[in-house]
C-alpha cells in the first residue's frame, strides 16, 4: 500500500499547485488519489477515477509507458505523453516511485509549446518549398547556358531573361517574409495620422495602373461617398497604401484580360472601409476562409504573372497575410466577399479619426 505520509504530502501539494495534474497510483497502476485537474483531463469526477487503471482513465499508452518504466526501475522516470481526445494535448510526465509501492505522477501541459514548434516547422517547410522551385529553374537554365548547348544569341537572351525573372520572384519572397516578420513582431513602428481616404485610393489606382494596363485590365475609381469630404482614417499611410496595392495587384492578377478592377471607399459608423473589387475568377466559400493564412494558395496553376504568363513561382501566398496584419496592427480588419467565377470584393476597415 502507498505510504500514508506520502499521501499527506501529496494532499498538501495538491492544495498549493493549482493547475498541475497530479496523481498517485498503486503498484498495479490503479489510481489512488487524483486532483481536480486530473479529473478535468480524464473528463470524469475525481471520485470516479479512484480505483481505475491509468490506461482506462486517460487512454494514453505513452503515459502508461512512463509510469511502468518508473515502477519497473524503481527510479524516477521522465517522458512525454499525448493525452485527451485523440491525443490532442501534450504533457511532460514525471513519475516518482514512493517509499512503499506505487508512484506519484505529475503532468505538465506543453501543448502550446508543441503547437508553436509545429507552426515553425510548417513555416520552414513552406519557405523551403517556395525557394526550391525558382532555385532549381535558375540552376537548370544556368547549366544549359554553361554547357554551350545554346547556339543563338536570342535563346541565350531568353534564358537570361528567365533567370532574371526567377531572381525577382526570390527577391519578392524575401521582401514579403521580412515584411511579415516585422509586422508580426510589432517591430515596424506605425506612423499613424489622419489620412484622406480619397487621396489614398487615388494613389493606389495610380500605382497599379501600369501593371493593369499590361494585363489588359481597366482600373476604375468608384465615386467617393457624398458625406465623406471631411472623413479621415487613422492610419499609417505607407503601410495601408502597401496593403491596398497588394489587394489591387491580386485583383489584376486574378482578373481575366479585358476585365476591370474597382477601387473605392465607404464611410461606416466608426470606420472607413476601403474596397478593391474585381470581376475575375472569384474564390469559393471554402477557400475564402483560408486565403489570409500565410502561404495559402487556392490553386498554383491558375496564377499568372504580370505578362499573363503562367508562373510557377512569385506567388508565395503571403500577400493577404500581410494585408490582414497591416489592417489589424492599425486596429482594423480585412476580409473578402466573393462568388466563384464572377469576382471578389476585398475590404479593409480602418478606424475613423474623430472630427
Ligand atoms: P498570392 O501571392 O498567391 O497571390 P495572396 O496571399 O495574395 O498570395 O493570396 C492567396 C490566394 O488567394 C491566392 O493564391 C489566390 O488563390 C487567392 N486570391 C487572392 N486574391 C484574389 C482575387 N482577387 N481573386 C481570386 N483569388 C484571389
Amino acid at each position: 500500500m502507498t505510504d500514508a505520509r506520502a499521501v499527506t504530502a501529496f494532499e498538501a501539494l495538491l492544495a498549493r499547485t493549482g493547475g498541475a495534474v497530479l496523481l498517485i497510483v498503486d503498484e498495479r497502476l490503479r489510481i489512488v488519489r487524483a486532483g481536480n485537474e486530473a479529473a478535468l483531463l480524464a473528463d470524469r469526477p475525481a471520485a470516479e477515477l479512484l480505483g481505475m487503471s491509468l490506461i482506462a482513465a486517460f487512454g494514453s499508452a505513452s503515459l502508461d509507458a512512463v509510469a511502468r518504466e518508473a515502477l519497473d526501475s524503481r527510479q524516477p522516470a521522465l517522458g512525454e505523453a499525448q493525452v485527451g481526445q485523440l491525443g490532442s494535448r501534450s504533457f511532460t510526465v514525471d513519475a516518482v516511485p514512493l517509499n512503499g509501492d506505487g508512484l506519484v505522477i505529475a503532468l505538465s501541459d506543453i501543448t502550446p509549446i508543441r503547437r508553436v514548434e509545429r507552426v515553425r516547422r510548417d513555416f520552414v517547410a513552406n519557405i523551403s518549398h517556395e525557394l526550391r522551385t525558382p532555385l532549381s529553374s535558375i540552376k537548370l537554365l544556368a547549366e544549359t547556358i554553361a554547357a554551350g548547348a545554346i547556339r543563338d544569341a536570342a535563346t541565350t537572351q531568353e534564358f537570361a531573361g528567365q533567370i532574371g525573372r526567377e531572381v525577382d520572384h526570390l527577391a519578392q519572397l524575401v521582401d514579403e517574409l521580412l515584411d511579415l516578420s516585422m509586422i508580426e513582431s510589432g517591430e515596424s513602428k506605425l506612423v499613424v495620422e489622419a489620412v484622406d481616404p480619397g487621396l489614398l485610393v487615388r494613389a493606389t489606382a495610380e500605382r497599379i495602373h501600369p501593371i493593369a494596363t499590361r494585363r489588359g485590365v481597366a482600373v476604375q475609381e468608384l465615386a467617393p461617398p457624398a458625406e465623406g469630404a471631411a472623413v479621415r482614417a487613422l492610419a499609417d499611410p505607407t503601410r495601408l497604401g502597401q496593403a491596398l496595392v497588394n489587394l489591387a495587384h491580386n485583383a489584376v492578377k486574378y482578373s481575366r484580360p479585358g476585365g476591370e478592377i474597382r477601387l473605392g471607399w465607404e464611410v461606416r459608423p466608426a470606420s472607413v472601409r476601403f474596397v478593391v473589387a474585381d470581376d475575375g475568377i472569384g474564390i469559393s466559400a471554402a477557400h475564402q476562409a483560408r486565403i489570409f493564412e500565410r502561404f495559402y494558395k487556392v490553386d498554383r496553376s491558375r496564377t499568372r504573372d504580370d505578362s499573363g504568363e503562367e508562373v510557377v513561382t512569385g506567388s508565395a501566398g503571403l500577400g493577404l497575410a500581410i494585408v490582414r496584419h497591416i489592417a489589424e496592427a492599425q486596429g482594423g480588419a480585412a476580409g473578402v466577399e466573393s462568388v466563384e467565377g464572377s469576382g471578389s470584393t476585398f475590404w479593409i476597415d480602418i478606424p475613423r479619426a474623430s472630427t
